[in-house]
């Protein structure tokens, strides 16, 4: 790789032509056409939040140093933004009058609004820009291992960059589009940001069995995503039908795990849904994310709902008031030791050698109160919980 350094560049230059694309959410040209600033490699622009952008303008208005950027030499004369998108469309922003920053008596400046001398100081302002040529496979390589303005790289914003092609493209533009009207649907059941990729991860995810790579690197030079968009959508409707109620804590569950272990049940969807309206009502469910898939698998696995333990001084009290009792008897303070026959029948055990037990089980109704609190010894309570 060559890489040649470049000082006579000013933001001026950069900017000469810029546009930015509202609906995808990118910086896309500037030096007169000449400059692609977002190649598809390239993840979104992440800096449109009113902090990083603004923080681009005013460190040029302070004169503070921007950072190397670095270009992809791609022709005669013309450049993909290799590191430094996010600045550059920054500032490509903000002089085409997209976004404000706040003077010091804090009212809101456009460009267009600031005083000569301080819109010529940024236009001025000459940039540190390394051009860089070399073969597409080198180039990816470094590129995966730079660091861009202090938010590194995510997985799958690397995997975009290493796999990049028609696949890659077709698939941002419905699974990466803050603008697609079916993100808000989705964010019911998927975690993450869009323009961070997760919506595209989580979807490459379910399809490919948790074999991301391997997915992309074989579908990297198709011009669909139609496996893709099926399963995904698959997923989501068998999710949307078994559960119509949606809940928070649907959100960024595994959805795919779920579907490939349940969707070959019937399940009636208001059944589930009553189901579910108890469970939301329990006080003693600490896991409601849990609770999808225990009505899914027929409520007969407590252990996904974390349900409420007793505390220290329940413990304590049933202890003291169980143990007074036995001792009176001459039997242990075990009341299953001491229906037995065994030399532990009169044994008073220590609190530390006893587990607090649900009378009646929590999942028959019994409640994690005093009243339906018995310590048992560990043995025994051990063996009433594998029941
Ligand atoms: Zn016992």
């Amino acid at each position: 790789m060559i890489t040649t350094l470049r000082t006579d560049l000013t933001v001026k230059d950069l900017c000469e032509g810029f546009i930015y694309n509202e609906l995808e959410g990118k910086g896309l040209f500037g030096m007169g056409g000449k400059l692609v600033i977002q190649p598809e490699y390239q993840r979104n622009y992440i800096y449109a939040d009113g902090k990083k952008d603004v923080a681009v303008v005013e460190s040029i208005l302070n004169g503070y140093p921007l950072g190397l950027i670095y270009f992809n030499k791609v022709g005669d004369g013309k450049y993909e933004v290799l590191d430094g998108q996010q600045r550059v469309t920054s500032f490509g922003r903000f002089v085409t009058n997209k976004f404000a920053i706040k003077d010091q008596h804090g009212m809101e400046q456009y460009f267009s609004g600031l005083a000569q001398d301080l819109q010529n100081k940024i236009l001025n302002t000459p940039l540190t820009i390394y051009i860089c040529e070399g073969e597409e496979s080198e180039i990816k390589n470094w590129f995966k291992t730079i660091n861009i303005a202090g938010i590194p790289l995510n997985e799958q914003e690397l995997n975009n960059a290493t796999y990049s092609g028609p696949f890659v493209t077709v698939a941002k533009a419905e699974f990466s589009n803050s603008r697609n009207s079916n993100i808000q649907k989705w964010s019911a059941y998927i975690s993450g940001a869009v323009n961070r990729q997760d919506f595209l991860r989580t979807a490459l995810d379910w399809v490919s069995n948790d074999n991301i790579d391997g997915y992309m690197s074989k579908h990297r030079y198709d011009d669909d995503i139609n496996e893709l968009k099926t399963y995904f959508n698959t997923v989501i409707d068998w999710a949307a039908t078994t559960f119509p109620d949606v809940k928070s804590e649907m959100r960024g569950l595994d959805w795919d795990g779920l579907y490939r272990k349940y969707h070959h049940n019937p399940y009636d969807p208001s059944e589930l849904s009553g189901q579910i309206e108890e469970l939301y009502s329990d006080p003693y469910i600490k896991n409601r994310k849990g609770i999808f898939e225990y009505v899914l698998d027929g409520c007969q696995n407590p252990s996904l709902l974390d349900v409420r333990i007793f505390d220290e001084a329940t413990k304590r009290k049933v202890y003291t008031d169980q143990t007074i009792k036995a001792q009176d008897k001459g039997e242990s303070n075990c009341p299953l030791c001491a229906l037995g026959h065994e030399a532990t029948r009169a044994k008073i055990y220590s609190l530390s050698e006893m587990d607090a037990d649900h009378v009646t089980a929590w999942s028959k109704g019994g409640g994690t109160s005093e009243d339906n609190c018995q310590m048992l010894c560990k043995t025994h309570n051990r063996a009433k919980g594998n029941r």
